[in-house]
């Protein structure tokens, strides 16, 4: 019961910007009038040596799938990435979103959502909601649906639904390992699916891993996020009277914080944690590169230099419908850093 393939779409993700709100908006850009879908900076500083330019202004301009302006609600954002994910992993074809930008640009608050109030729900919860009621809604069709919740912090894989949270410290617990079968399928070792037959217990564990994760947080560096944290939900769809399962892949992920080091004046932990997400991100970047490049004939796609690239190996590019979703902080200190997010989200798309 293979994923199955749909004719006649490229690999190309989709990619959206999601500018945060903020008392104090730079100012430095906005989006383009005629094109909302674009956004310009029109900087008077020397990016590199933060020197005022003389009476000029560099001009950098960027064009996503859409621009999520600081009014946009949770709702719309989940109307502009959610929506078409959910729907395809019904159809039977993987979904990947990722939510990429620096520590405190908006990235788990996309994702996973404020926990204060109801309207503040991210892209998962939505998620979930929308495909129970649509496991209803299609009665001609047996839906099973399974939850993990992944953690990657220094090429380690932790399961964030392991009991054994609560009472181990980070490093005593079983780390998830990466098999590959000979038909050269992924399977992770260590990483429990948990059945789950309603929303609210789908939901339950997203709260449960939320909370390991801020547990493990602590052991980490509390001041940002230096792990990545992959959501998955996994279905299996049987037809009244059909013998054929079709088993597809929803996953959310929520990036590490992107910023690069030498603004934190990084050592010792804070050093290796950087270097190890610098890595990954940019293994990343190479992958969905490749991808797109498979497309004009290009073979290999370099899977394997990462623990996410791996795990995320049958969802990306191909059939699967890919969405980056950039987060950004519009303040002026973090002018440097945004064009950094939208010029990755550019490279990718
Ligand atoms: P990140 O995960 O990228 O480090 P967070 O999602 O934790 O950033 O956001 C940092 C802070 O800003 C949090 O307190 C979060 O609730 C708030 N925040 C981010 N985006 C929004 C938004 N669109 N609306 C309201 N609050 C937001
Ligand atoms: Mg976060």
């Amino acid at each position: 019961a293979a994923t199955q393939h749909r004719e006649g779409e490229d690999g190309n993700i989709r990619t959206y910007l999601r500018i945060r709100p903020s008392k104090n908006p730079s100012g430095l850009f906005a989006q383009d009038e005629e094109d909302v879908t674009r956004l310009k900076f029109d900087i008077p500083v020397d990016l590199k040596s933060g020197e005022v330019i003389n009476n000029t202004q560099t001009r950098h301009e960027f064009k996503f799938n859409g621009v999520l302006g600081a009014n946009a609600t949770q709702e719309q954002v989940f109307d502009s990435i959610g929506k078409d994910a959910v729907l395809n992993v019904l159809d039977g074809y993987n979904s990947t979103i990722f939510a990429y930008g620096q520590t405190g640009s908006g990235k788990t608050f996309t994702v996973t959502g404020g926990a204060e109030r109801y309207v503040d729900r991210g892209v998962i919860p939505r998620c979930l909601s929308l495909l129970y009621s649509e496991f209803k809604r299609r009665s001609d069709t047996q839906y099973s649906c399974y939850v993990s919740y992944l953690e990657i912090y220094n090429e380690q894989g932790y399961d964030l639904l392991d009991p054994s949270h609560e009472t181990k410290a980070l490093e005593d617990l079983p780390r998830v390992a990466l098999m590959e079968d000979e038909a050269g399928n992924i399977h992770l070792k260590n990483l429990s699916m948990y059945m789950s037959a309603t929303e609210e217990e789908a939901l339950n564990y997203l709260f449960l891993g939320d909370t390991n994760r801020a547990i493990s947080e602590t052991a980490m560096n509390k001041a940002s996020s230096r792990s990545h944290c992959i959501f998955t939900v996994a279905i299996e769809g049987r037809r009244a009277g059909g013998e054929k399962v079709t088993r597809s892949k929803l996953h959310l992920v929520d990036l590490a914080g992107s910023e690069r080091v030498h603004k934190t004046n990084a050592t010792g932990q804070t050093l290796q944690e950087a270097k190890y997400i610098n890595t990954s991100l940019f293994y990343l970047e190479m992958v969905i590169v490749a991808l797109h490049e498979r497309t004009r004939g290009r073979r290999h796609v370099p899977y394997r230099n990462s623990m996410m690239t791996s795990v995320l190996r049958d969802s990306l590019g191909g059939n699967c419908k890919t969405v980056m979703i950039a987060t950004i902080n519009p303040e002026a200190p973090h002018t440097e850093e945004s064009i950094s997010t939208c010029r990755f989200a550019q490279r990718v798309s």
